[in-house]
């Protein structure tokens, strides 16, 4: 049993391909909407993303995560000095 991110309603995910054989199943079935309930769902995602309810569009590098390391550590420090 999944929960559909968008709605929350609970269902059962459609397994498809999974019966396995010489050629390997597609990772999304594409009669499926996993992990949401519905096309709808899906569709209703994909729309929060293009209209920027999800605001993460920039990929972080492995360097913003040293930087952003390295200011908590300063901020840290300073906090604690005071
Ligand atoms: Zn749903």
């Amino acid at each position: 049993m999944a929960e559909c991110p968008i709605c929350g309603r609970a269902f059962e995910p459609r397994v498809g391909g999974a019966r396995g054989g010489p050629r390997s199943a597609p990772l999304v079935d594409k009669g499926s909407a996993f992990p949401f309930c519905s096309a709808r769902c899906k569709t209703i995602d994909l729309g929060k993303w293009l209209s920027a309810d999800y605001r993460v569009t920039v990929a972080v590098e492995p360097d913003d995560v040293d930087r952003a390391e390295a200011e908590v550590q300063f901020h840290t420090e300073a906090g604690a000095k005071s």
